[in-house]
């Protein structure tokens, strides 16, 4: 492979092939070929979970909207399309999806493979909004799993890891189109979180805390909203409080990172816009060909976010220096068996750290263990240092998984070092 890195940087893929078929039938066919292979997306993920030992297929050349249904309000993708081309499509068409992640940037596959979330507290994963999906399975042929189906695998195979086979086809609910905006303010007391969490994470369709753990406040709220929800003045700007639980509203723009400019950051002082460019935290045409960051991310039930907090906080003399900046989200509970928001309203406490990958390791274990009487989940998708068997004893329905991963792909061609890890 000529590229064999991921987005980030940090991790070297073990495959030796790249192959980029342009029709499912050129999928088919490679699949069957193949003795062990993986799809891989837009690179985003911090972990080994998309590599393979032989063979990677990137579906970057079927990436088309193949239907639009208004009768059913669903549309259909192919697997390769990225969040940034279907937004605007289904925004054209007077649609949009129920929530978006922070970035654009990455496949709609990729995403829901590995349970990608946004934020809202009455908003499940982005996975939520899967009603079918299409997987070319180890053998080449291919297979459908929708919602309308009752053998109850459909909650199985939608957070797949990848281990299912190459998901060519995505039938996402959808739901009308919207206008929102987006306030930030200054500075929200972390106590205000002991009593108040609930109403804070419910204060907007979508609400996300920033801080660096410099001090016993959260740096910024990034309170988004359907205009709906908002009383707006004559020149449709929203009227927004100046004080928000203790936390004041900005008055300019702002990047979640102190010191950095605010440029490729969603527009904010309540200046409303398509849903697509308010929800991700950073403009659809920024696009960033790689990063220098890592990321890590737990999930704690949502009752607990206040306690959870609390006890990262213990850590923050550590945290700090090796630290950009950390988010904290509300995820709706949902059933989708993999899903880290199974049966479970969650609170996802989010780390974007310096790549000093070393340090970043060596205190990974600290933070799991304040989280660990949570019963904290760690993202599939990025860095964690948890023992494999605390990972598989959070996971409920595990048994059914593999049950699954071994119906459609009984030898394994789908399966890697990760899956083997973690899963198996
Ligand atoms: C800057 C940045 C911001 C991020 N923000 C968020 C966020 O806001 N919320 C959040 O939850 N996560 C976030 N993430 C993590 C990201 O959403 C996940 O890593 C996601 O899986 C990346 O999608 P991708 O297209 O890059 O897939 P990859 O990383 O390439 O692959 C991820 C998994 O999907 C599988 N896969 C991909 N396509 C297919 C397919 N067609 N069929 C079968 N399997 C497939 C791969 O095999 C692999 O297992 C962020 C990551 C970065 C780098």
């Amino acid at each position: 492979m000529e590229n064999n890195l991921n987005w980030a940087g940090n991790y070297r893929y073990g495959a030796t092939e790249l192959l980029v078929p342009e029709t499912l039938e050129q999928v088919q066919e490679m699949v069957a070929r193949g003795s062990r292979m993986r799809v891989l997306g837009t690179r985003h993920s911090f972990n080994g979970i998309a590599d393979s030992a032989e063979s990677l297929l990137s579906l970057q050349k079927l990436n088309q909207v193949t239907e639009l249904d208004r009768v059913n309000n669903t549309v259909t993708v192919e697997a390769g399309i990225r969040y940034g081309e279907l937004c605007s499509y289904l925004h054209e068409n007077g649609y949009a999806l129920h929530n978006l992640a922070s970035l654009p940037h990455i496949t709609v596959a990729g995403a829901i493979a590995t349970a990608t979330h946004g934020s809202g507290d009455r908003n499940g994963n982005l996975a939520t909004a899967v009603h079918a999906l299409e997987i070319v399975r180890a053998d080449g042929e291919t297979a459908v799993f929708s919602r309308d189906q009752q053998d109850g695998d459909f909650d199985g195979a939608v957070v797949g890891l990848g281990g299912l086979g190459a998901v060519t086809k995505i039938t996402l609910d959808v739901i009308p189109a919207f206008q929102m905006r987006q306030h930030v303010y200054e500075n929200l007391p972390l106590s205000q979180l002991r009593e108040r969490a609930e109403a804070i994470f419910s204060s907007g369709y979508s609400v996300s805390l920033f801080t660096d753990w410099t001090s016993a406040s959260m740096n910024q709220v990034w309170l988004k909203q359907a205009c709906t929800e908002t009383a707006s003045s004559a020149d449709g700007a929203a009227e927004a409080g100046p004080d928000f639980y203790g936390a004041a509203l900005a008055t300019a723009k702002l990047h979640p990172v102190p010191g950095h400019a605010p440029d490729n950051c969603s527009e904010q002082l309540g200046i409303p816009g398509p849903w697509y460019e308010r929800m991700p935290h950073f403009r659809m045409d920024f696009t960033p060909s790689a990063g220098e960051e890592l990321q890590s991310e737990y999930f704690v039930p949502r009752r607990h976010a206040y306690e959870a907090l609390r006890a990262i906080e213990q850590l923050r003399e550590r945290i700090a220096p090796l630290l950009y900046i950390s988010e904290v989200r509300t995820i709706a509970a949902d059933k989708l068996w993999m899903s880290m928001c199974y049966e479970q309203d969650a609170v996802a406490i989010h780390f974007t750290w310096k790549p000093y990958w070393e340090a970043v390791r060596q205190l990974l274990p600290a933070i799991e263990e304040q989280l660990a009487p949570f019963q904290a989940k760690p993202h599939w998708a990025k860095l964690f240092t948890m023992e494999p068997d605390r990972v598989k004893s959070l996971y409920a329905k595990l048994p059914d998984f593999k049950r699954l991963l071994l119906q459609c792909d009984p030898n394994g061609k789908f399966r890697n070092a990760f899956l083997d890890t973690y899963v198996m």
